[in-house]
């Protein structure tokens, strides 16, 4: 797991909420520093490239071999973990191979293969509609567009962002899920409060090339280091520029 101690960049401003090391008061970068902008390119950019080089290699969770399994794993994972869906998406994908194949399921069995992942009923009945979506108008593929794919039921922008970036690799949008908001809002890249409003501080603040693996990055970041409950701060590589109120560690 990386926890190298990456080259200093100076905090938006400083935190008084956070307990503060041992022997490491406020720096005079910190109070320099105090009051800039939190979403200043140059911070922002540095953010980015720590995420970068501690996760050069992120990529989606979710099992998938298709954008159609990529499309229904997400579906799944709303209020249910990735490790959940992997386990139940095995023998969803046997039973039901193919959209057309899902498009003639039975609801009731698609319920039953799904039960574990929560809110069954409502995403059995979504999947059966996506797929009978996509036979009738886009010839059992799962369209390219945030347009077409959000008249698929089920699919709303996370799911459309996490498939158009993670298998068609198209910048659409930005994934914001549980992780990148409370994160995004920890490092106050953003004030907003609604994953809708959350993607676009984010689409306006992030580069559109760095949209895809930014989200895939965070998420990361998100289940090791920056944990919702008890975020590991001593271990963090954003440390030094984090001034949440959540901090369970601070240096500055
Ligand atoms: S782990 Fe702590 S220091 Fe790092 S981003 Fe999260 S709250 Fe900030």
């Amino acid at each position: 797991m990386p926890t190298a101690r990456p080259q200093k960049v100076k905090p938006a401003k400083k935190n008084a909420a956070a307990k503060v090391a041992p022997g490491r008061g406020a720096s005079k970068a910190a109070k320099k520093e105090s009051g800039e902008e939190p979403t200043n390119p140059q911070r922002v950019e540095a953010i980015l490239q720590r995420l970068a080089k501690h996760y050069p290699n992120a990529v989606c969770a979710l099992h998938h071999r298709n954008a159609w399994e990529l499309m229904v794993a997400t579906i799944l994972s709303a209020q249910c973990t990735d490790v959940r869906v992997n386990l139940v998406t095995p023998a969803l994908f046997q039973r039901f191979p193919t959209p057309q194949a899902m498009a003639k399921a039975s609801q009731a069995e698609v319920e039953e293969l799904v039960r574990t992942t929560g809110f069954f009923r409502n995403k059995a009945k979504n999947i059966v509609g996506a797929a009978q979506k996509l036979i009738a108008e886009f010839g059992g593929e799962v369209p390219r567009t945030m347009e077409e794919l959000l008249t698929i039921p089920g699919v709303a922008r996370k799911t459309a962002n996490v498939v158009s970036g993670s298998w068609y690799k198209i910048p659409l949008g930005v994934v914001v899920d549980t992780h990148v908001m409370r994160i995004t809002q920890r490092l106050e890249l953003t004030k907003s409060t609604t994953p809708e409003k959350i993607e676009q501080d984010l689409m306006r603040l992030i580069p559109q090339t760095s949209w895809i693996d930014f989200s895939h990055r965070i998420i990361h970041f998100g289940r090791e280091i920056c944990i919702a409950r008890k975020p590991r701060c001593a271990d963090c590589f954003l440390e030094d520029v984090c001034n949440s109120k959540d901090k369970t560690w601070s240096t500055h």
